[in-house]
């Protein structure tokens, strides 16, 4: 095809929030995106979801109506939106004294600064509805779900196989289908344990509550402010969102039972029917607040089982023109709220290569183009992989801390409140730049100016094997 303008088709398999996310990044830089969900429309399961400032900026540089979407439906913290407070408070939800009439309050542990509006709640319904506006229809194909796909070879394009037989093509694909990804296994290959993930052995009880009943039983400062109740072998986390009107409850236990599975690989039944007794039972003896908090939950819950890939990590996220973002690379046990902001990352990260790619494709053919998609994964896996696996081992351990039971810190807050704060600032405050020095360093291969300690050599790994189960 002499003449002719290199093109880059990328087939997005997921429209979560970070599939999303990445196609409104993609798109702003010119590149054409199609999206593939194998629902029926964009849906979020679950409550309350905040993002970290690091996150923002990184929305910021991805596409500014990212950015817009998220204030458009973020809850300050707080009393007073125009005064956020910049704050978690950690109280302890455990130790009080029965005996005395006085002692009705949980005692406060430590705070946590945030940066200003550092993590604001947003209601996952609401705010996958916002992103969505910026997403034509064009670039989205429902009911598609990826079974595997095939490579014709340089030049050509990749050929997407869907479970309902029709296939697509495209130049490159990006995996954003979530902690059951099947982009992941396609990668890794079906007998890799690390194409699944695991029981992390804690559950989670999620809900949300109106905000009247619980500023009612809680008190306006309560429940207008984000707080974590801290305990043995249990967590409570509430903030608000949806404008103030209501209020995000997540109850943390730990489950040292095995978490039954109808079958292991296609990894059903992460959600099991309880009560509010099973809770109530839970927090039983814990502080006079905690219980209050536990009454207003409804009668029904649901429990979450918190899979993870702590246990079998990524050898690697990338597989030739193929790669995982988002949990599909590195889903994490919930207890830093990183998961989706990291997985924002990972877009920052992408767009920025795939836009180099294009760019050096300009003067290259479209077998060119090839070399040029790998080469841009190759270093995303380098420069991402270690960032986001610490994320997730250390998602781990902060849960440990806040139930006591971290070796190093136990029952000491002071402790505690340091190695949280120096955990959630490693998070939060994200050399962005760097990195994106990292990654461009990487794609024109020079010596990176900070490299990370994996940027040592560029390799794009093999295929392990194709899968087309239709
Ligand atoms: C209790 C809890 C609280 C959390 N709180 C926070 C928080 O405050 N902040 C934060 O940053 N993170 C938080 N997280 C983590 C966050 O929810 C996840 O990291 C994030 O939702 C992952 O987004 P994703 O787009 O990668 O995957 P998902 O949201 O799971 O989206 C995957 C999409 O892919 C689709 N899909 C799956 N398989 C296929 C297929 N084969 N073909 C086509 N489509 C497919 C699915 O239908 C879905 O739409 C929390 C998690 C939990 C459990």
């Amino acid at each position: 095809m002499a003449g002719a303008q290199p093109q880059l088709d990328v087939a997005i398999i997921g429209g979560g929030v970070v599939g999303l996310i990445m196609a409104m990044g993609l798109m702003k830089r010119g590149i054409r995106v199609v999206i593939y969900e194998q629902s029926r429309e964009f849906r979020e399961i679950g409550a309350g979801i905040a993002f970290t400032a690091n996150a923002i900026k990184c929305m910021s540089l991805l596409d500014p109506a990212i950015v817009a979407a998220v204030d458009a439906v973020a809850t300050p913290n707080g009393e007073d939106a125009d005064k956020p407070n910049d704050y978690v408070r950690f109280h302890d939800g455990y130790r009080w004294d029965p005996a005395d009439a006085a002692d009705t309050e949980d005692k406060l542990l430590g705070l946590l600064h945030t940066g200003y509006k550092g993590f604001q709640g947003c209601h996952r319904a609401h705010l996958l509805d916002e992103l969505v506006k910026s997403i034509p229809p064009s670039a989205v194909a429902f009911c598609k779900r990826f079974v595997g796909h095939t490579d014709p070879g340089p030049g050509e394009k990749l050929v997407l196989q869907f479970a309902d037989g029709t296939t697509a093509q495209a130049d490159a694909v990006i995996g954003c289908d979530g902690i059951k990804s099947k982009v992941r296994q396609v990668l890794l290959g079906a007998d890799s344990p690390a194409s699944y993930p695991h029981f992390s052995h804690k559950v989670a009880y999620r809900a949300l509550v109106p905000m009247a009943a619980a500023e009612a039983a809680l008190g306006t400062f309560k429940a207008r402010n984000q707080h974590m109740h801290t305990g043995p072998g249990a967590h409570l986390l509430h903030f608000p969102v949806a404008g103030g009107t209501l209020l995000n409850v997540v109850a943390f236990v730990a489950d040292a039972e095995p978490w039954p599975l109808t079958d292991a690989h296609a990894q059903r039944n992460m959600t099991a029917d309880a009560t509010r007794g099973d809770l109530e039972a839970v927090f039983a003896g814990w502080c006079p607040t905690v219980r209050h908090v536990v009454a207003l939950l409804p009668d029904m819950l649901s429990k979450w089982a918190l899979f993870d890939t702590h246990d079998h990590p990524a050898p690697t996220y990338v597989c030739q023109r193929v790669c995982v973002a988002g949990d599909a690379a590195h889903a994490s046990s919930p207890h830093h709220g990183g998961g989706a902001g990291i997985g924002v990352e990972d877009a920052l990260a992408l767009c920025t290569l795939l836009e180099m790619a294009t760019g050096a494709a300009a003067a290259a053919s479209q077998a060119d183009m090839t070399a040029l998609v790998e080469r841009a994964f190759a270093v995303y896996d380098v420069v991402r992989r270690p960032r986001s696996q610490w994320l997730v081992a250390s998602s781990r351990e902060v849960c440990d801390i806040y139930e006591w039971s971290y070796p190093p810190t136990m029952a000491d807050w002071d402790k505690c409140m340091a190695e949280i704060t120096a955990r959630s600032h490693r998070l939060w405050y994200f050399d962005i730049d760097g990195m994106l020095a990292e990654l461009r360093a990487g794609f024109d291969g020079e010596a990176s100016p900070n490299p990370s300690p994996t940027l040592v050599q560029i390799q794009v790994q093999p295929l392990v094997q194709i899968q087309v189960q239709p």
